[in-house]
Formats: structure tokens, sequence, C-alpha cells
């Protein structure tokens, strides 16, 4: 039995979305925005509450996210702009890791997120590369070992996000989001330019007095036969899957 990489397939999620769509994805329309309107009258995102309506926009997507391409049967939202959800052309299916850049100060609550500095990758292409390290880190074997690696190269880009805006925790940017006036926000928008929110493994949700962390069950889902990443585990990923990654200049 050869143990040589050639036998492992590149992943046909991570590879078809970043590597083949990079271009495409690196033109940045997935910006920080809140879930309520604040007084500078900046755009904002609600999420659609009815889920007749949510499982009728997911159909009609072909259950894709509108931001990042994603394509899963399970765990996608329906987004508002402005609370449009009337409006059909206001309406835009996101995934959970796009979704809550959109709506910044649900993170938070969820804690689900942490900003960092990266001018050089867009908020889109880490929504990607992010799912990829959470399923890949859960495995054993060289390309975990990569995953983990590649999430602490990531997480130390912490600290320019903190040096920037003053903090790492996106609930002191939904703040500063909140109190933008017209003549601050354009401020704002520059200093915002190279931050992204990257996505935690954690994702508390609240049902009654309970308080439960919905993100394995994603996992769990996005690893499974039925989910994006198809049932195909990482020991069979290629192991240079996170090179990009590691040997980028964020
Ligand atoms: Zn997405």
């Amino acid at each position: 039995m050869s143990k040589t990489n050639q036998a492992k397939r590149p992943n046909p999620l991570i590879h078809e979305q970043v590597h083949y769509r990079g271009d495409d994805l690196l033109d940045e329309t997935l910006t920080f925005s809140l879930s309520k309107p604040d007084p500078s009258g900046s755009e904002f995102w609600t999420q659609v509450g009815s889920s007749a309506l949510s499982a009728s926009m997911i159909r009609r997507s072909m259950s894709i996210c509108g931001y990042c391409g994603l394509k899963s049967r399970k765990y996608l939202q329906v987004l508002a702009r402005n609370g449009r959800e009337y409006d059909r052309a206001s309406l835009r299916v996101a995934c959970i890791f796009c979704s809550q850049v959109k709506t910044l100060d649900l993170v938070p609550v969820m804690r689900s997120g942490v900003l960092i500095r990266a001018p050089k990758t867009s908020q889109v292409e880490l929504n990607i590369w992010a799912r990829a390290i959470y399923v890949g880190r859960i495995s054993q074997g060289p390309v975990a070992e990569r995953a983990r690696e590649t999430l602490d190269k990531i997480m130390s880009l912490r600290d320019a996000a903190k040096a920037e805006l003053g903090s790492e925790d996106p609930a002191h940017l939904a703040q500063q989001l909140r109190d933008r006036t017209e003549a601050t926000a354009a401020d704002l928008d520059a200093k915002l330019t190279g931050i992204r929110l990257f996505p935690l493994d954690r994702r508390l949700i609240r049902e009654a007095e309970l308080e439960f962390n919905q993100f394995p069950q994603i996992l769990a889902y996005w690893r499974s036969k039925d989910g994006p990443f198809g049932g195909m585990t990482p020991p069979q990923w290629d192991l240079d899957t996170f090179t990009p990654l590691l040997s980028r200049d964020f």
C-alpha cells in the first residue's frame, strides 16, 4: 500500500470553492452590519422568522449560501435587508458563518466569533476555510495537525485587530457600529477594510431557560455523508489541504 499523498483526493468542497473560485471570492461583498437599525441609517439585516418563507427561499436558492457558495441542506438562514421580508429582492440565503457577519451584534450572545486582521484574505474565503479547519481538526493524523496549526496561525491575527480597533471582541465592534454617526462612519469603514470575523467552534443558543452549544451538531452534519463534505473524512484529504494558509501572508 502506498503511503504517499497521491492516493488522496483534494476535498471537493475546499478545492472547488477556494482554489477554483478564489479570484471571484476575493471580490468582497460580505461586510459587517447589524441586525437592527442604527442612528447612522446604515443597512441592517434581520433574520427571517417565518419558517415557510425561509424554506421557500432556501429551496429557490438550491440550498446554496449566497455569499460563500456553501451547498448544505441544513443550517442555512435567510436574511432580509433592512427587515424587508416582503421583498424577495431583499432576501439572501446565508450559511451560519456568513450570516453572523451581517448580524454582528448577535455574535457576542452566541460567542461564535472573534475579530482578526487579514487584509489580504476575504471574509468569504475565511468562512470557507474555517469550516475545513474545524472539520479537519477533530480527526486524527497529519491533516488534523495541520488544521490545528492553521487555526493557531489565524488566531494570532487577533492582536492586529485589537491594535486597530481597541479590542478583538465582536461586542466592541458592534457597539462602534451602533454608535457611528454620518460623520464617523467613513472613518470606521476605513479601519474595517482589513478586519474579518473568524468563526469560533461555538454557537450558544438559548431556548427557554436552557443554553446549549449548537456547534457540535452542525459539525457532525457537515462531516456526515449528507453534509457538504460528503462524508469524506480528513484522513482522505490531500495532505496539502492547508498549505495555502500555512504559507500565506494574511
Ligand atoms: Zn456562507
